[in-house]
């Protein structure tokens, strides 16, 4: 008989087992840490990662496995291994095993679902059919063609540009990892630095991985770095570059994962799950827009992109590049602190000028309808720009054509049956729409509870905003790009194009429209109504709200020589606001100062440490009584000392489709604390869940967010 040895493997298990740590299992033979194999978990055959023997295993860890031996005494065997994937690194596994302990998930969890789900179905033949032919398929191609080559036009960075890679080359060069804060305004040029430290890691044979907060963004981002790097730099031979995110089909998205992983692409342009690319040389982590909320996975394991790839450049050596015109306060307060390099780069590139910043004070407006949605001035400079063969941008965060229909006569408004949230009068189809459970009726013909004809449409979306423009503006080709307008596959880009070649004049839309489309011919962005960011009770909003006009701004005068005349409209309320003054002088240092200053004295982040506990349930006592029994529990944690924990209180859209949402904040000033209060604290919330058994009182899920990013 052969003698067994016990290996630890990372299977995902479900959630609710409370397993957290990786299971035992026994193997003919020792195998490598990161290896994939497939293993026995209750009657299925699952894939798993044997996992390396941690430094010292938790207590919580003990407790499972002695209790994975009494269940179960003799330990089952691992069926297969996957011998023809080199094993994933132990960086990596770190990394994993970090985020799963930070952000309280499993790590099998969190191992899993970060690799590509095809990884999982394959057993070994087929695995290795796929490494022969994508082996192929790399030294066939050879050096990419020499069409993209010759595309490739020779940049001459300005000299802003070239102080602000002197300092990055100074950082990259130190013998500790470094994180800089590229600190850029729109349009001064970041990703031509962002391609030149590239340039630098990849010639020194290692591999670079780039995140972007929307897949959508990908595309430029791919051809940019694929005309620098395709046909060979100046200096280097031709790179590979790979995407990684989940508009790949399973296929791509295997074989682009294998190819970083393998080593043979040099570079990964990708989303936010990018940052658990298998990446063996890894010499560069950049970060484009990293204050973009886009960065946080808001479902599993509520992890933040920007944070893990911090984290992962300290493990692997590698430079980490932040970037962001209007960085999170949370970096910006390292950068001052000293901790992050903070590389400033304030003009456009070119030496145009930044938009003029226009506030239109809505108290001196006429009070008539019309006139409120779009002030005298603002129309006549949205004419003249039409005059003048120029576009303009005109946004507004709210898509539909009005958020609730009212009954003047009885006072029904447009509720949604399930949610409590009011259902949006969408006019293009005369539907009524629940933006949340998606709920849709088509618009009655008379108030459904007296039988009034006359239902008026209160406030406003884009799809109003459109027609108002339309009205205002005859003569003006208007377009609009929303959720609604874009649902259909290729409709974006059809948009897109129609404004790229001069087919519209006034462009209509969400915050969609305000990110990083790089608009030639627009010379006004105009926020019609942002004031409401200014007065949430999410105290992020106001720093959600700076950088979404910083960046609108941004739209505006990318053309060198039409910059000296762009312009930035804001309708306000509120025009004395700091956040606008601070907007009228592009003044981010001002405003993340005001704004650090406001959340030290509210004991709020980055000055303090928050997690979320959420609970959803058919009854909001329900859920309330879970998160009390929850807060009952931790009082008699003794980690629990320097934690606060809040008062259960209801989600900001309480119920959705018929699901009510309750969560209750917890608070430390020290994230240590905070974390080892947490650790100790989630045993006894599967514990409660599996306790709650009753049919009312149950709960249909919880889930812990580290670091949220909403409250
Ligand atoms: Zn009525
Ligand atoms: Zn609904």
């Amino acid at each position: 008989m052969v003698d067994l040895v016990r290996v630890r493997v990372a299977v995902d298990a479900p959630q609710h087992s409370g397993l957290t740590g990786p299971l035992d299992y026994s193997s003919e033979c020792p195998l490598a840490p990161g290896s994939l194999v497939h293993v026995p978990l209750g009657r299925r055959s699952v894939a798993g990662l044997i996992w390396p023997s941690g430094p010292a295993a938790g207590a919580d860890e003990t407790a499972a496995t002695a209790a994975q031996q009494a269940l179960q005494p003799e330990l089952r065997q691992v069926q297969q291994v996957v011998g023809s994937l080199p094993p994933l690194s132990p960086r990596w596994c770190e990394l994993v095993d970090f985020a799963a302990a930070y952000y309280q998930r499993s790590v099998g969890e969190v191992a899993l679902s970060v690799l590509p789900p095809e990884l999982r179905k394959l057993d070994d033949a087929q695995l290795q059919r796929r490494i022969v032919r994508l082996h192929k398929v790399f030294e066939a191609s050879g050096p990419v063609a020499a069409e993209t080559a010759a595309s490739r036009a020779e940049v001459m960075p300005s000299a802003e540009q070239e102080r602000a890679l002197a300092q990055l080359r100074v950082s990259m060069a130190s013998p500790e990892p470094q994180v800089v804060l590229l600190h850029g305004a729109t349009g001064s040029g970041k990703t031509e630095v962002y391609l030149r430290a590239a340039e630098q890691v990849l010639a020194g044979g290692r591999q670079v991985l780039v995140l972007v907060p929307e897949i959508n963004l990908t595309p430029q981002l791919e051809a940019r770095f694929g005309a620098r790097f395709g046909g060979g730099s100046g200096t280097g031979p031709p790179r590979r570059i790979v995407s990684l995110h989940s508009g790949l089909t399973p296929a791509q998205r295997l074989r682009h994962w294998l190819a970083a992983h393998l080593g043979l692409a040099d570079l990964v342009l990708g989303t936010r799950l990018a940052v658990f690319a298998s990446l063996p040389r890894l010499g560069l982590i950049v970060v484009d827009e990293e204050h973009d909320p886009s960065y946080k996975q808001q479902e599993g394991a509520r992890y933040s992109a920007r944070d893990l790839a911090v984290y992962r450049g300290r493990l692997e050596q590698a430079t980490v590049v932040l970037g962001s015109a209007t960085p999170s306060l949370e970096s910006w307060q390292r950068a001052e602190q000293g901790r992050y390099t903070r590389v400033a780069m304030p003009s456009r590139i070119g030496g145009g000028a930044l938009p003029q910043v226009r506030i239109v004070d809505m108290n001196l407006v006429p009070r008539r309808a019309e006139a409120q949605a779009l002030s005298a001035p603002l129309v006549a400079a949205l004419r003249l720009r039409i005059e003048r063969g120029e576009q303009s941008l005109v946004f507004l965060n709210r898509r539909g054509y009005a958020p609730v229909l009212h009954c003047a006569a009885c006072g029904w408004k447009s509720a949604c049956p399930h949610c409590s949230a009011w259902r949006v009068f969408h006019k293009v189809d005369r539907s009524l729409r629940c933006h949340h459970c998606g709920f849709t009726q088509a618009v009655p013909r008379a108030c459904p509870e007296c039988g009034n004809t006359d239902i008026a449409a209160i406030g406003r979306g884009t799809e109003k905003l459109e027609e108002q423009l339309a009205l205002a503006l005859p003569e003006a080709r208007v377009a609009r790009i929303d959720a609604d307008s874009t649902r259909l596959k290729g409709a974006l880009e059809a948009r897109l194009d129609a404004v790229h070649s001069g087919e519209v004049d006034v462009l209509v839309g969400t915050q969609m429209i305000a990110k990083g489309h790089d608009f030639r011919r627009i010379t006004l962005v105009a926020a019609v109504n942002p004031d409401s960011a200014l007065f949430s009770s999410d105290f992020r909003a106001p720093e959600r709200l700076f950088a979404l006009l910083m960046q609108a701004a941004g739209r505006a005068g990318r053309d060198a020589e039409q910059a000296a005349r762009s312009e930035m409209w804001v309708q306000t309320w509120h025009p004395r606001h700091a956040l606008y003054a601070a907007l009228r002088r592009h003044d981010f240092a001002a405003f993340a100062a005001s704004q650090l200053k406001e959340r030290e004295m509210a004991g709020l982040p980055p000055y303090a440490h928050l997690a979320l506990l959420r609970a959803e349930a058919r009854s909001a006592d329900a859920a309330r009584a879970f998160l009390q029994a929850a807060s009952d529990a931790a009082a008699c944690l003794p980690a629990a000392v320097s934690v606060a924990i809040y008062s259960p209180v209801p989600a900001s859209v309480a119920r959705v489709a018929n699901v009510e949402r309750m969560q209750m904040l917890v608070e430390s000033s020290s994230r240590v604390a905070l974390q080892r209060m947490l650790a100790t604290w989630l045993p006894q919330l599967h514990a409660l869940r599996s306790q709650r058994r009753g049919d009312g009182e149950r709960i249909l899920r919880w889930a812990v967010d580290v670091d949220p990013l909403a409250i």
